[in-house]
């Protein structure tokens, strides 16, 4: 075995697997594309050099859901292997144009979706917004999201979320156009070598972060949340997602609920907010909250949730598999339970199981929503 072998071997603790093959049994993606994150452990254990590994494209379709990692009786994180031999990639350019794009957009725009700097709060125009500014004290420093900032599709869940903090009198602040993307699709898409953009990006990211005086850090996207919670170890406040806020605000009276809702409602469980962050409770109390409503459970949620697909770098990379998608699945599920709300706390879960809806012809009988548009439109001006 050459030396590159084994120190991949070693960097991600290979040698503890018993091949039980439990991370291939619980991932969403081995049901409908050629991943076995089980068989690419075995392969590096065999001796298979990382660089031929990583031409394997089934290498991509993984959404990094963390299933496998959550499985692993001997602690081992097939996920990070897989981010690994997407960072060779990466490392040596050979990459799908999408991902470059998206990668060099990260580092020259502070966003992955190729859109100028200066237009990241345009989403806020019109709205009676509080802005934080650096060295002033700010109890709630609200952070967006790239998607969020600049997909019209989602924009509305900020411009919820605006809504409700000046309803409930909330102390909060929000950058504007210096803030700059987490960082976490820069992981997922591989760039994580040493010094390289994702380490750049936290460091850049944390003296932004600490130049506020902030108490806590309020992300809006589970995958923001995660990235900050999880990845950041310098950040100075502590970092919440907005459901925590929301939560807060609805026990403690600062916010109503005015409206009615006499709809059926079940609830999707991002994983970026679920499987890895364990964040069950605080979108279920929030929607169990709401008038006239009638809340029903997927049979697959909180750790068994399904994935939407919508990370792991998925938003700019294909898969050649024809399988039904996992949104498809998910949003056939939501209509056997006669859901009319599929409600998700996510904006990538939104765009996927949006999407899926459409493609399946249900949007007469059900609408995708994001937990702040729902409550948006139960709060009086
Ligand atoms: S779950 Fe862990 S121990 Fe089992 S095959 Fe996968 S990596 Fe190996
Ligand atoms: S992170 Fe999810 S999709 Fe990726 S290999 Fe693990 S279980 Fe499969």
């Amino acid at each position: 075995m050459n030396t590159e072998t084994l120190s991949f071997i070693q960097k991600y603790d290979l040698l503890g697997c018993v091949q039980c093959g439990r991370c291939t049994g619980g991932c969403p993606e081995a049901m409908r594309t050629g991943l076995n994150p089980r068989r690419v452990v075995y392969d590096a254990l065999e001796g298979n050099v990382p660089e031929e590994l990583a031409k394997l494209p089934e290498i991509w379709d993984c959404t990094t859901c963390n299933t496998c990692a959550a499985r692993c009786p001997k602690g081992l994180k097939p996920v990070d292997v897989l981010i690994g031999l997407r960072n060779i990639l990466v490392e040596s350019g050979v990459i799908q144009p999408t991902v470059r794009d998206a990668l060099e957009s990260a580092f020259r725009e502070g966003n992955p979706w190729d859109k100028p700097r200066a237009t990241r709060g345009d989403w806020m125009k019109g709205l009676d917004v509080s802005m934080a500014e650096p060295g002033e004290k700010v109890e709630n420093l609200i952070y967006v999201c790239c998607t969020i900032c600049y997909d019209p599709k989602v924009q509305v869940i900020a411009q919820n979320l605006v809504k409700i903090l000046n309803k409930a009198g909330v102390d909060y602040g929000f950058i504007g156009d210096d803030e700059s993307c987490c960082a976490s699709e820069v992981y997922n898409l591989g760039e994580v070598g040493e010094e390289g953009l994702f380490d750049m990006m936290v460091e850049d990211n944390t003296e932004l972060l600490n130049s506020y005086k902030a108490t806590r850090i309020v992300a809006i996207s589970p995958h923001c949340y995660a990235a900050l919670k999880n990845q950041y170890p310098n950040l100075k406040a502590d970092v919440i997602h907005y459901t925590h806020l929301v939560k807060e605000l609805l026990e403690e009276g600062k916010l109503e609920l005015t409206g009615e809702l006499p709809k059926k409602i079940v609830y999707h469980d991002p994983c970026y907010l679920g499987k890895q962050n364990d964040v069950y409770d605080e979108p279920r109390d929030i929607l169990s909250r709401i008038p006239g409503a009638e809340i029903v459970e997927f049979e697959r949620s909180k750790e068994r949730s399904l994935c939407c697909e919508g990370g792991g770098g998925k938003m700019w990379t294909e898969s050649d598999s024809k399988e039904e998608r996992l949104a498809e699945i998910r949003v056939k599920d939501a209509r056997a339970l006669g859901a009319e709300i599929l409600a998700v706390a996510c904006p990538f879960c939104v765009l996927t199981l949006d999407d899926a809806l459409k493609a399946k012809g249900f949007e007469e009988e059900m609408r995708v929503a994001e937990i702040l548009e729902i409550l948006g439109d139960l709060i009086e001006e």
